[in-house]
């Protein structure tokens, strides 16, 4: 439930709606906005009886919540999100960003090259495996935490900000020692004991949308991190499964500006899982930044056909070049609009 308040309400109107919400066995979360003030409420499962609630001074109305998600939404938090990573403005109405790197650190030389080259293109985030959710237990799963301290070398050498998935919540005070974003893998978004985990830290999480997951549920999944304190919280979509396969995903781009109308946090893009074809990354970066991505996603590496992971979908580096040329000249056009 969302208490609207009238724009003249006082600060004691507030705290009378505070306490009876309170006394009614609920969490009454002041949330303050430029256009108007509202409290959401907390911890109900199911309607609350709002005649007490429109009876005291200052309310305007009230709202029914009825999706799974409240503290995502617009309807609670009006105003955009901007999500602060290692200093870096992540969010609506700033500079979009550009995450680079290979889909798993694989070397000390691999991954320093790859940090120290995407920097010098403009990249603004160095990204890289270290816990690896592979499909099948054969396959290369990581380096683990020598995967950490090589992506720490590399973010010293290049001044980026590291990006590196978590998948346990047994690992979550081990990664964020490393890592300045969190990220959660499609295959995790609904690790709710993991998603918790991520609620109760300090530090930003890029949460991926999940294969197979709707709107609804990724929104859903997100209100686990924020429901435990962590606000600072961006989505990503990837690309989701259908009929299609002559692309390894399909990217469902509507979801930018949707998600801009339904939540106040921030979205990126990955074209390279999304699409897992080399060729097809560059174009998708672009209309992702058109429709309205606050960053976009790119898996780079030095020589992607001896890469461990995700090879085909890895840019060489003369492609995130003219890839990262490509952008800079789009914004320039987006800007002159
Ligand atoms: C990744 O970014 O390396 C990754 C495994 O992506 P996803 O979880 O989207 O498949
Ligand atoms: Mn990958």
């Amino acid at each position: 439930m969302l208490i609207v308040m009238y724009h003249n309400a006082t600060q004691t109107d507030v705290d009378a709606i505070t306490r009876i919400v309170a006394e009614m066995g609920f969490r009454a979360e002041p949330i303050p906005g430029s256009e108007r003030t509202a409290i959401g409420v907390l911890g109900n499962h199911g309607y609350v009886d709002d005649s007490k609630i429109l009876e005291l001074p200052g309310v305007q109305r009230v709202i029914h919540v009825s999706k799974p998600y409240k503290l995502v939404s617009r309807d609670f938090h009006p105003d955009d999100t901007i999500v602060d990573v290692a200093g870096i403005k992540v969010g609506q109405g700033c500079r979009p960003v550009v995450v680079g790197g290979p889909c798993a650190v694989e070397s000390k030389d691999q991954i320093i090259k790859t940090a120290l080259f995407v920097k010098k293109c403009g990249a603004d985030m160095l990204r890289g495996g270290a816990f690896k959710p592979r499909t099948g237990p054969h396959t290369f799963q990581g380096l683990r935490e020598e995967g950490l301290k090589l992506l720490a070398i590399a973010g010293k050498e290049s001044g980026l900000p590291i990006v590196t998935e978590i998948m346990s919540p047994d690992n979550v005070g081990l990664v964020a020692e490393y890592a300045d974003l969190l990220q959660v893998g499609a295959r995790n978004m609904q690790n709710f004991d993991l998603l918790r985990e991520l609620g109760r830290i300090r530090k930003p999480v890029l949460l991926k949308r999940g294969m197979c997951a709707t709107v609804e549920e990724f929104l859903a999944a997100a209100e686990y991190i924020l429901a435990e304190g962590n606000s600072q919280v961006i989505l990503c979509e990837r690309g989701i499964r259908t009929f299609e396969t002559a692309t390894r995903n399909t990217l469902d781009l509507s979801i930018v500006p949707l998600i801009k109308e339904m939540s106040h946090l921030p979205i990126m893009v990955d074209p390279s899982h999304a699409t897992g074809k080399r060729s097809l990354v560059s174009p998708m970066a672009k209309a992702a930044l058109v429709a309205g991505a606050d960053g976009v996603l790119i898996e780079v590496h030095p020589e992607p056909e001896k890469a461990l992971s995700d090879g085909p979908q890895s840019l060489t580096f003369p492609g995130f070049e003219q890839m990262m040329n490509e952008i800079g000249q789009l914004t320039m056009f987006l800007q002159s609009r």
